[in-house]
């Protein structure tokens, strides 16, 4: 048995688009978790579940209000205009960041096996301070989205991008990483690869995602190619030095081409004007890529430094101290 620490308080932030078709149906089953955990003393009964309106344009936020008005345990903020899936979940995690001790996000149409709270809370019990929730299968998944999603993945990890594999955002943080977390200021949101930035120690729990309860998914191809896209362009220069690499290879081409042209003029092998002109192409086809690779680079530098991201975080010391994990 663990001994747990004080009851933590926990906030779960839940992003909600046009979801009146759901939240009726979701939002007894989060108080529900809410009251089991707190009865099993495993967070305090002062604990609550954060709505966060994302520019709604049908009945989500009066929903939302009736709800804040039934059950204490119902709170909801409201985002002036939609901002998307991402922004949501960073607006109501910054909300809870000095109220709550634990936050987990999780979306609003019961997708995400919301009985997977009390695993990551205990996790946390035991020390971790991220706990990712991932899915143990796509059974619910097209086969399409299978397939895409998981080559995705691997694609992300050679571009040098930390994700979890399978992991979205059902994901538990802990307060301290949550202030550390605000110190990543960047715009371009892709939350499940930032976190494993912040470090601290983690954990995955596993739970299988079903089928949306009502309503229909927000997530049609092109936003999912966006938040694709910001995934690698937000978190890796990758595709930057694989520029210079080719820059690299094509000079070395050229190098050799303009060798084979001088000899074939040599030997005699040539009309008039054919070896300085494939001459003057190779060279220039090379020093071209070369050069953008190179000013790619300085360019995707300075891409990293306006991030302003932290660049140290201090995890643990030896020493008592009132502030006990401070920055920079
Ligand atoms: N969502 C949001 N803003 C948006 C789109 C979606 O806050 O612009 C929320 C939505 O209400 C849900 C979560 O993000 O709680 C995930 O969206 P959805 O279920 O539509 O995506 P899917 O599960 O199909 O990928
Ligand atoms: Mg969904």
């Amino acid at each position: 048995m663990t001994a747990f620490k004080a009851e933590p308080v926990l906030w779960i932030v839940i992003p909600c688009y046009n979801e009146e078709a759901v939240l009726p149906e979701t939002a007894p089953m989060f108080l529900k978790e809410v009251t089991h955990l707190a009865e099993a003393k495993k967070i305090s009964p002062d604990s609550r579940i954060l709505f966060v309106n994302d520019g709604s344009r049908d009945k989500t936020w009066p929903i939302i209000e009736a709800l804040s008005k039934k059950d204490e345990h119902f709170i909801g903020i409201a985002q002036s205009r939609n901002r998307g899936h991402q922004n949501a979940v960073l607006a109501g995690l910054m909300e809870a960041k000095d109220r709550c001790d634990i936050a987990i996000s999780i979306d609003c149409d019961g997708q995400d096996d919301i009985t997977a709270m009390e695993p990551m809370v205990d996790a946390y019990h035991d020390g971790c301070d991220i706990v990712y929730g991932v899915r143990s299968d796509r059974d619910s998944d097209t086969w399409f989205k299978r397939t895409t999603a998981q080559g995705y993945y691997r694609f992300l990890n050679k571009m040098g991008v930390e994700v979890v594999y399978n992991h979205a955002d059902y994901r538990l943080t802990s307060n301290r990483v949550l202030n550390h977390f605000a110190d990543f200021h960047e715009v371009n949101l892709f939350l499940r690869g930032m976190f494993p930035l912040v470090g601290f120690k983690s954990t995955s729990v596993y739970y299988s995602r079903h089928e949306r309860l009502a309503g229909e998914s927000h997530y049609p191809l092109k936003k999912m190619l966006g938040l694709a896209f910001d995934g690698i362009s937000s978190l890796s220069v990758k595709p930057i030095t694989m520029i210079a690499q080719l820059g690299f290879i094509i000079s070395l081409l050229g190098f050799a081409g303009v060798i084979w042209a001088i000899v074939m003029a040599l030997t005699g092998h040539t009309i008039a004007g054919w070896a300085s002109i494939v001459c003057i192409v190779c060279f220039l086809g090379g020093i071209q890529l070369l050069s953008l690779g190179i000013i790619g680079e300085y360019v995707g530098k300075t891409y990293m430094e306006t991030k302003h991201r932290p660049r140290y975080i201090i995890s643990d010391r030896t020493w008592e101290d009132s502030e006990d994990d401070q920055k920079q």
